[in-house]
């Protein structure tokens, strides 16, 4: 799919994008814990479009600025009905290095009510690896006022530990990558993942599995000692409206 400027442009501006939530669990009682905001383009032919194939776009268009904000602002908006649940957003390393990135951020939090505690920011090792000042001190400023920073996709980029060291996480989540491996191939995967746990937890940050498909994985992870699990094995992204649903079936799963 080729994408014009202009479309994108007009999709931003006519709100023909949309959020979808897949809910975090906790790894043993499956409570969800939080949301990760997943961004799709509802586009007028080719239906509903997956983010892989318009962020890239859309950083390179300069239009990374204004999506981010649309969709850090519904985040807030949709997340006011979900009062116990942490929302994720995440966050391109062009919007952090704009200089008024932490201003926008606290702008948005102001302007929906929106609790920063409850707020978390998703960041790629790319953003972690900027030595952009301008990025380093919208970070600090954001962290002062509550909101929490995950690193997304541990374990890809060649230099996890030095980014471990060099930065102020509050969580890592670990790749899918490594639930593939684990799921049949034994060994060291198997190895790795304790590691990765082990480690995060030794550094007092929350660690995160992400692309939890089967039972037995969620099974070793738990022996593991992670502290969150996200994955199709618990939920799919879904609307606002499914969401609400969701909990509300989880609720009375839970007091049943
Ligand atoms: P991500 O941040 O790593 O998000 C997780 C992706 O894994 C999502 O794909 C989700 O649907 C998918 N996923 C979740 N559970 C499973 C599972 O059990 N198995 C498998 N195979 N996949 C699973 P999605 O929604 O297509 O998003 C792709 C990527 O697009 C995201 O990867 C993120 O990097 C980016 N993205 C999404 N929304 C935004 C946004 O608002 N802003 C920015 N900058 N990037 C976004
Ligand atoms: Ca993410
Ligand atoms: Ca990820």
């Amino acid at each position: 799919m080729t994408i014009a400027r202009k479309d994108l442009a007009l999709a931003i501006d006519n709100q023909d994008l949309r959020l979808h939530y897949q809910p975090i669990v906790c790894p043993r009682s499956s409570r969800v814990l939080g949301v990760e905001a997943l961004v799709r383009w509802q586009h007028p032919s080719e239906g509903l479009v997956a983010p892989d194939h318009f962020i890239g776009v859309a950083e390179a268009l300069d239009l990374i600025v204004p999506l981010g904000n649309w969709v850090l602002r519904q985040a807030c908006v949709d997340a006011r009905q979900w009062p116990d649940l942490r929302v994720a957003v995440n966050v391109s390393p062009l919007q952090i290095r704009q200089g008024d990135f932490s201003a926008t951020v606290a702008a948005i939090l102001a302007e929906t009510g929106f609790d920063a505690h409850r707020l978390e920011l998703e960041i790629t090792e790319a953003t972690a690896l900027d030595n952009d000042a301008t990025s380093h001190d919208a970070i600090a400023s954001l962290r002062r006022i509550g909101i929490r920073f995950a690193l997304d996709d541990f374990g890809t980029g060649y230099s996890g530990l030095m980014t471990l060291r060099r930065f102020p996480f509050d969580k890592i989540k670990i790749d899918r990558a490594f639930m593939d491996m684990s799921d049949g191939e034994g060994g060291d995967a198997t190895v790795i993942l304790d590691f990765i746990i082990r480690l995060g937890t030794a550094l007092g940050l929350t660690v995160t599995a992400e692309g939890v498909e089967a039972r037995d994985q969620q099974d070793r992870l738990v022996e593991a000692g992670c502290d969150e699990l996200q994955g199709f094995l618990f939920a799919m992204p879904m609307s606002a409206t499914d969401l609400g649903l969701f909990l509300a079936g989880a609720r009375t799963i839970g007091t049943a």
